[in-house]
């Protein structure tokens, strides 16, 4: 008997149809012996739903009031989930975040956990009953409900998982696991057996959409067994999913690169003609972390005759901001020019192969150079190489990489 953690994301409980097959997947669970915490999500579409409705009435909604409201969608599907399992036949309750008692900070619409109360729960389980939990929300300390950032209810599932020590969190979604890239821009993407989390991370901070990035720290942080699967295979003929785990772990495959990250929600910023002297990186980049602008690739060329260029990337949407916060900088700073290019996009290579293989980035280079793909800019870590392009390189630059590095290829 193992005790398993399974999150059912937006569309596995879209309809009550869906809902009632989500049921039968529990219970087919359940039958084996095991015991089950269920976490889910809001019907899909049904959190924009609600921010939409509230921003008709604020155009920036109240933070408190915002967690209010939205929190409201995944306490729908929690109480259709149950009825759904006692209607066959099984024991089942339904819980918010709240009841629980799943403690957050006081950072509305996106607190971060501080500690969950297990007691509830176990009893539940030691009466065979299966939990259901409403993902994505908790409770502050003083009592008023919190939300923990769009698609949260995959953290709320892993720090479920890592409160009551289960043996697995298994991700239910609408794809059957990790793939090598966007099998949309890719057709032969394939779906890996593994991953470990350090590469989930990249990824998922790169652009992957599968999980949500805090949830993969967590894990990583807690040593949470992690597993994508799909909700929308037949019953008795899944999958094995993506078992998201440690690199030390013996089933491991050991590919290079595991995957081909891209994001389009990329701008490019350049002041242009800056004094080269101490200090100027700060002048430029504290106005716009001022502004709460995160600030990824950064880039100062070399100096002639005393002065440089300075680029920098942000999120496309921060783009006209961060613009015209520099605009105003511009004397401040000395600058002789201000540019920018909101048409850009980062494509990146991720692997922990390359930490051992020499050569990775200029493979990389050269078969976007053999596509005549400009590069950008460039960065490294350990794990990952990252370029950006003009965004209408992204499908050619993403095809490209996944061919030279054989992610089509089956893992040996
Ligand atoms: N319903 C929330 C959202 O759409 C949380 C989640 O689905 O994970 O972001
Ligand atoms: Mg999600």
């Amino acid at each position: 008997m193992a005790l398993i953690v399974q999150k059912y994301g937006g569309t596995s409980v879209a309809n009550p149809e869906r809902i009632k097959n989500v049921a039968q997947r529990v219970a087919s669970w359940k039958r084996r012996g095991h015991q089950l915490v269920v976490v889910v999500s809001a019907m899909s579409g049904e959190t924009n739903r609600l921010i939409g409705l509230a921003k008709e009435i604020q155009a920036s909604p109240d933070p408190r009031e915002l967690d209010v409201m939205v929190s409201t969608g995944e306490q729908v599907t929690i109480g259709l989930l149950a009825m759904a399992l006692k209607e066959i036949g099984l024991k089942a309750r339904s819980y918010t975040g709240n009841q629980v008692r799943i403690l957050t900070d006081d950072a509305y619409t996106k607190a971060r956990i501080l500690s969950i109360d297990d007691q509830a729960m176990r009893a539940d389980l030691d009466d065979d009953t299966i939990v259901i939990v409403a993902g994505f929300q908790g409770v502050d300390a003083k009592g008023n409900i919190t939300t923990l950032g769009r698609g949260g209810s995959d953290t709320t599932g892993v720090a479920l998982a890592a409160a009551l020590k289960a043996d697995e969190c298994q991700i239910y979604t609408d794809v059957d696991g990790v793939y090598t890239t966007d099998p949309r821009i890719v057709p032969e993407a394939r779906r890996l057996n593994a991953i470990t989390f350090e590469e989930m991370l990249e990824m998922a901070s790169l652009g992957s959409k599968v999980l949500q990035i805090r949830s993969v720290e967590f894990a990583g942080k807690y040593k949470v067994k992690l597993r994508v699967l799909s909700s929308l295979e037949e019953l008795g003929k899944e999958g094995p999913g993506t078992l998201i785990t440690f690199e030390d772990d013996k089933n491991m495959e050991q590919p290079i690169i595991s995957g081909i990250a891209f994001n389009r929600d990329e701008a490019k910023l350049t002041v242009l003609g800056v004094p080269d002297r101490p200090g100027i990186a700060y002048q430029i980049l504290g106005e716009i972390a001022e502004a709460n602008i995160d600030v990824d690739m950064i880039i100062q060329n070399i100096g002639h005759d005393g002065s440089t260029d300075f680029s920098f990337t942000v999120n496309r949407g921060e783009y006209p901001k961060a613009l015209a916060i520099l605009e105003n900088a511009k004397a401040k700073i000395g600058a002789r020019d201000i540019t920018g290019d909101n048409k850009i996009c980062k494509v990146s290579a991720v692997g922990m192969g390359m930490r051992s293989h020499p050569g990775i980035a200029s493979k990389m280079f050269r078969a976007l150079a053999e596509e005549g793909i400009n590069i950008k800019m460039i960065s490294t870590s350990e794990i990952k190489i990252s370029v950006v392009v003009d965004e209408k390189y992204l499908e050619l630059a993403v095809r490209a990489l996944h061919k030279v590095f054989d992610l089509d290829q089956a893992a040996a």
